[in-house]
């Protein structure tokens, strides 16, 4: 069994023990930065070409997200006419057991994994695991995590948080558990790490028969699955085995083959800073005599259907997982991404996993608070999906939930009062004449607010008051 989420306490404590861990900050900062430079880079050769792909990229996901239904139907019957099986999963669980019975079916007892965020959701490997099966991951930075028995950090880098020195010591000290050992003399050169990591792969890709993968992209027109990668490893697990199965959540539909131009170019500038990813797979059914001769596509809900019930919380549908918001993040650059408990953290994960989870614990209500809405993840994000936004409302969730007086209604409140010179004015004379009454500690809602930061003390005259009272002065 590999390591899992649960009993991670929610984000303030587990941020709290993040941030004292001065070794994976300086890991997160340096990684963050760097991807956030080279993809600054890329963005800007488009200049304003940009926000127009930006705003055509949010305008398919969200036509499609209207039209899900219809799309899906699409899919199934595209995938069935070229030759794949179609399956549908409610839930986690259901997904874990029709790809547990698909497996079995070919009686092997080892897969190969192509990196994949639906099945770090639905806790594929520990359900295979239970199962008997064995799945491999094939991705570098999922190999890693896989070997160091830890848990994923980052959409793109799950082992962001972690440096070549103690990758080599994971690869010296876990590949031979699992396979082909790490060279002896292995150093922590990262070409020298790429390599072992090549040679304990390629052995693994050349005897195992059946694969597992997600997808980025699904499209409906064509039945066509599209994944996106780096290293080449996806590419083997997607051509060499005899059967392979796509465990793709339903919000990854595009309607047409061309719309997937227009990820194609938001994808990889917002993801890894390239203009284009190394390799593209593509592929359509079965091909006889040609790569993966049984192909499954288990279509996974797992909440989305609710969430696209919310019409303000569904934009957080239209995410690729490109993980920019991660890489601007000041939150995520300090905390890592353990502590926002979930596959899916920074500030996509804010809104995306209590929302799939339905606000269902103490971590998910937590989860819409670890931001300071400044807005640099609605800046880069290559579908415009309006993050600040969708905090703010799970905010008022959770205050509704606690029966607080919500964020937004405070925020009504000091636009009242901001928006009229009558009424600050005489807000600023009460809270002169009952400065010494304002508790250290305010109540409800604010209370939250005061949790981690002093009242600040009131004057006992505002400067309006002694701006009026000089200027009569002076006259
Ligand atoms: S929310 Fe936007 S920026 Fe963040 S991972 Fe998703 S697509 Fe990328």
């Amino acid at each position: 069994m590999s390591a899992t989420f649960l009993g991670i306490p929610p984000f303030p404590e587990a941020a709290r023990a993040a941030v004292d861990d001065s070794r994976t900050r300086h890991n997160l900062r340096r990684a963050t930065h760097t991807i956030r430079d080279k993809r600054a880079s890329v963005v800007g050769e488009l200049n304003d070409d940009w926000q127009l792909l930006r705003a055509e990229g949010a305008a398919v996901k969200e036509h499609t997200l209207r039209h899900l239904d219809r799309y899906l139907e699409q899919l199934e019957e595209s995938v069935t006419r070229a030759g794949g099986r179609v399956h549908w999963a409610a839930d986690a669980e259901e997904a874990n057991a029709i790809v547990t019975r698909l497996v079995k079916a070919t009686g092997e007892t080892d897969v190969v994994k192509v990196k994949s965020m639906a099945t770090q959701e639905i806790e594929l490997n520990n359900a295979l695991a239970e199962a008997g099966i064995t799945a491999y991951e094939t991705d570098l930075a999922e190999l890693i995590v896989q070997l160091g028995d830890d848990l994923p950090s980052h959409i793109l880098v799950p082992a962001i948080h972690l440096g070549r020195a103690q990758i080599r010591e994971i690869f010296l000290d876990q590949m031979a558990e699992w396979g082909t050992p790490a060279p002896p003399g292995l150093t922590d050169d990262p070409r020298a790490l790429a390599e072992a990591a090549r040679l304990h792969l390629r052995e693994r890709f050349l005897r195992t028969r059946t694969a597992i993968s997600g997808a980025n992209f699904a499209v409906a027109d064509s039945g066509t699955l599209v994944v996106l990668e780096s290293e080449g490893n996806g590419r083997m697990c997607l051509t060499l085995p005899q059967t392979l199965i796509s465990v793709v959540g339903i919000e990854k539909i595009v309607p047409t083959w061309s719309d997937l131009e227009v990820f194609m170019q938001l994808l990889p500038r917002s993801s890894t800073g390239e203009r284009m990813n190394p390799y593209t797979s593509t592929w359509t059914g079965v091909t006889p005599g040609d790569g993966p001769q049984e192909f499954h596509l288990v279509l996974l809900d797992n909440g989305r259907t609710d969430v696209l019930a919310d019409t303000v919380g569904r934009q957080a549908l239209r995410c690729i997982r490109c993980s920019a918001c991660l890489n601007t993040c000041p939150v995520y650059e300090r905390t890592g991404g353990h502590a926002y408990g979930s596959v899916y953290p920074g500030p996509i994960g804010a809104i995306l996993t209590p929302q799939l989870r339905g606000m269902s614990s103490a971590v998910d209500e937590a989860l819409p608070y670890a931001s300071s809405l400044c807005g640099a993840c609605y800046e880069v994000c290559p579908v415009a999906i309006d993050i600040p936004e969708v905090l703010v409302h799970l905010r008022e969730e959770v205050s509704a939930g606690r029966g607080h007086l919500g964020e937004k209604a405070l925020m009504a409140g000091a636009e009242a009062v901001f928006s009229s010179s009558r009424a600050l004015g005489a807000a600023q004379r009460a809270a002169g004449l009952g400065r010494n009454l304002v508790p250290g500690h305010l109540p409800g809602t604010a209370g939250e607010w005061t949790d981690t930061r002093d009242v600040p003390d009131v004057p006992a005259e505002s400067f309006r008051s002694w701006w009026n009272k000089r200027g009569k002065g002076q006259r």
